[in-house]
């Protein structure tokens, strides 16, 4: 299907109407107003509204900033490929009920090309090829050496000079940040780009690689504050709670922090006090507040740390030393 063809089929399509079939029913039923259509995105209150563009109905999830054209609702509802969702579009998806369809086959477990691939990087860090990685790890953002080496982490000196299988991140010079599953297990990992320039600043294993556990527990080395678990948005901010002696885990794309996310925290929280210090910025508050009502419907209490705007853990541990010993005084403060 070309351009524009697709953008005639954009066009022909009722939006509304797919939305109608798309979004989970509930008991709110409010017109021009939708359920969020991801089924990560448990929206209680309506969230998605939609508005017509020359000719081409395009949808909004306003809570966690979904959204797009027919083709993206039918991405994030059933979890299509785009060449899927234009032949569902096309063969009059709204004159015959769509097929059901699993949003996963189910997790893909890890492929032996991503362990290789950390273990090459986590080598190259302590050597002068991984220099810039260590500079930027240690001297920018402030993480401690003897964190680093527990938590594997690696230095991707960019596809020229260490080839890697395809599927593996390849934008160029990076810290590679293992993630670990609760057992210390390797589970999956990103690639933090050190320039990213224009494009993403982390770079993922294609799917077909693994399934991204949407959870990295982080080892700490020399525990201070074992009552507490620091629940962090991204494995930099979870490593800075680790460098100051915190137990920490990072949920990896904070915008999202699904049912099984919370779950999973839940059951590894034990008897410690859960403080979820996401980033100073709507999406962070957003998430924030999500991850804290799924964790209060599983009658785990959890403190929800507000950081000042703009800043996140990293950046605020770095303009202010003893910041591990304030969130110890949060603790006692009664909720
Ligand atoms: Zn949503």
């Amino acid at each position: 299907v070309n351009h524009v063809d697709r953008t005639e089929l954009l066009r022909r399509i009722d939006l509304a109407g797919l939305l109608e079939v798309l979004a989970p029913a509930g008991e709110r039923r409010q017109r021009g107003r939708w359920r969020c259509l991801h089924p990560d995105h448990e929206d209680r209150h309506p969230s998605v509204s939609m508005t017509v563009v020359d000719g081409i109905g395009r949808w909004r999830c306003w809570s966690c900033g979904r959204g797009g054209t027919a083709i993206d609702a039918l991405l994030a509802a059933r979890n299509l490929t785009v060449g899927e969702a234009i032949r569902q579009l096309a063969g009059g998806a709204l004159a015959h009920p769509l097929p059901r369809e699993e949003r996963e086959d189910g997790p893909v477990p890890l492929h032996l090309s991503v362990e290789s691939y950390a273990g090459a990087c986590q080598r190259v860090l302590w050597t002068r090829a991984g220099r810039p990685v260590l500079d930027w790890l240690t001297e920018r953002r402030g993480l401690s050496v003897v964190v680093l080496r527990v938590n594997r982490m690696g230095a991707d000196p960019g596809p020229r000079l260490l080839a890697r299988r395809r599927g593996l991140p390849r934008a160029g010079v990076a810290a590679v940040l293992p993630v670990f599953d609760p057992t210390g297990r390797l589970s999956y990992l990103q690639a933090r780009y050190l320039e990213p320039g224009d494009g993403p600043k982390y770079g993922n294993p294609s799917r077909r690689l693994g399934t991204n556990p949407r959870l990295a527990w982080t080892r700490t080395p020399t525990l201070r504050n074992p009552d507490l678990l620091l629940v962090c948005e991204g494995i930099i901010d979870a490593l800075t709670a680790a460098t100051a002696g915190l137990p920490a885990v990072a949920v990896l794309g904070a915008a999202y922090p699904s049912i099984k996310v919370a779950d999973t925290i839940a059951c590894q929280a034990g008897d410690r006090q859960l403080v979820i210090a996401f980033d100073g910025d709507d999406p962070g508050r957003v998430a924030a507040d999500r991850l804290h009502r799924l964790l209060t419907t599983r009658g785990v209490s959890a403190r929800v740390w507000d950081l000042p705007e703009g800043a996140d853990l990293n950046t605020l541990a770095q303009t202010s030393a003893g910041w591990g010993d304030r969130l110890a005084e949060l603790r006692t403060v009664p909720a």
